[in-house]
């Protein structure tokens, strides 16, 4: 039976690399119909928090990686000394101090990679491996193997980063008798300037792009493309039908580069699908941190600005960010915008403009737009020329979308108060 698992250590946030991980053994356990197994390397118990531990859980389930088994290796500290008690006995380790030591044999290690082929390795640059520390805790490579062993992993799947202490881990099988799984290690992700994934190059936590307003199938899916590909092209693509095709013999051997840009489009192209009123639900949050709403918010009001903005946002903040004029009292000026569009008095046009709109009895776009056009052609100038500083009165910004639908999103009263504001054009 396939058997494979997750291991992360609860020392800090799950992070991109790490999700791209989970992701690869969860679609081949489910391709297979085997077992996927979550467990919590957690034998540091200095760097090691609970903090951590529950981010990672939460990632995981906000991404749709369910597991079916679950195991603490700090709760199996016994089953670790246990056996390299017995490694002791047998003579095959050895004490140094209260550490108990694997002595590695001279011998030629071959590891037959799903993904990378054949690899060689000389045991003669491999030292005796610490097994037991002297404070009784387990070191990472000992425990890893007795897990896999005990749990009857079948495939370690697991990142590029880890194939140096495969030879080491592959000694330690031998050396208890347990049968060798099967290895493929994943390219390694770097940034788009070639660096290792960082902070700067796109390495942060899964809940910071829950918290930008990524969704969970979007994110998921440009993780699957960090090292596979569906083929075809294909970038949009459901986990449903990924799992389906999913092989990890055609992961890539070769490096995967992050790029949020294409992680924005694809997050783009999820945002763009999603049926308006569970998008209208899913910002609700994010304009409740703001104070922008409240509890007995008017979905439906809602609704017509979410549905001006929907087909351009990158992410779920993209909304907060631009559609902000429609919450708040005074519009929050773009400075740059405000010194290109503002900076010429346009005080008399706008005077006029802004008794023909409070002389208007239905406020909607089509009339806003009307009386505007008209005004332009009798002032004698180009129809789109003070779009942009209406825009910058109105929304604070110099891009949006359709200026005649903000204004009557926004309303009578409020439109004029902020073109009146503009130039202080009362009276
Ligand atoms: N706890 C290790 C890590 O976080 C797991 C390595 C492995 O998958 O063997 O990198």
């Amino acid at each position: 039976m396939v058997k494979v698992r997750f291991a992360p250590s609860p020392t800090g946030f799950l992070h991109i690399g790490g999700a791209r991980t989970a992701l690869f053994n969860w679609m081949y356990a489910r391709v297979q119909k085997g077992k996927f197994v979550l467990r919590i390397e957690d034998t540091d118990q200095v760097r090691s928090k609970k903090e951590f531990e529950e981010e990672i859980l939460d990632s995981m389930k906000w991404l749709g990686l369910d597991w079916d088994e679950i195991y603490y290796q700090s709760e199996r500290f016994d089953i670790y000394k246990e056996h390299a008690t017995k490694l002791l006995d047998e003579g095959k380790a050895y004490k140094e101090g209260e550490a108990i030591i694997l002595k590695i044999p001279q011998q030629e290690i071959k590891l037959y990679d799903l993904i990378r082929g054949e690899i060689t390795f000389d045991s003669a640059l491999i030292k005796d491996q610490v097994l037991m520390k002297s404070d009784g805790s387990p070191a990472y490579s000992f425990a890893c193997v007795m897990d896999d062993a005990l749990m009857e992993i079948s495939c370690v799947i697991r990142g590029e980063d880890h194939i140096s202490n495969t030879p080491k881990q592959m000694m330690i099988y031998n050396a208890l008798g347990f049968k060798i799984p099967k290895f493929a290690h994943l390219p390694l992700i770097m940034g788009e300037d070639g660096s290792r994934l960082s902070k700067r190059t796109g390495a942060v936590a899964v809940s910071d792009y829950r918290k930008e307003g990524f969704l969970p199938d979007a994110l998921v899916n440009y993780l699957m493309l960090l090292g596979w590909s569906p083929g075809n092209n294909q970038e949009v693509v459901s986990l449903d039908a990924a799992v389906k095709k999913f092989s990890i013999k055609k992961v890539n051997k070769a490096a995967a580069i992050f790029s949020i840009d294409k992680l924005n489009w694809i997050n783009g192209q999820y945002l763009k699908k999603i049926d308006t009123d569970k998008l209208v639900d899913l910002l609700i949050p994010f304009l409740q941190e703001k104070g922008y709403v409240d509890q007995d918010v008017d979905k439906s009001s809602l609704k017509s600005i979410v549905e001006l903005f929907k087909g351009r946002l990158s992410k779920l903040v993209n909304f907060i960010e631009w559609a902000d004029f429609a919450f708040i009292e005074k519009p929050n000026f773009d400075k740059e915008a405000q010194e290109k569009h503002l900076a010429q008095d346009r005080s008399k046009e706008f005077k006029i403009l802004i008794e023909r709109f409070s002389a208007l009895d239905s406020f909607d776009k089509d009339s806003i737009e009307e009386t505007y056009k008209t005004v332009m052609e009798e002032l004698g100038l180009k129809p789109a020329e003070l779009v942009h500083a209406i825009r910058v009165a109105v929304t604070g910004r110099a891009i949006g979308p359709s200026l005649f639908e903000c204004i009557a999103l926004l309303g009578k009263e409020k439109s004029i108060q902020r073109l009146e504001a503009a130039f202080s054009c009362v009276g």
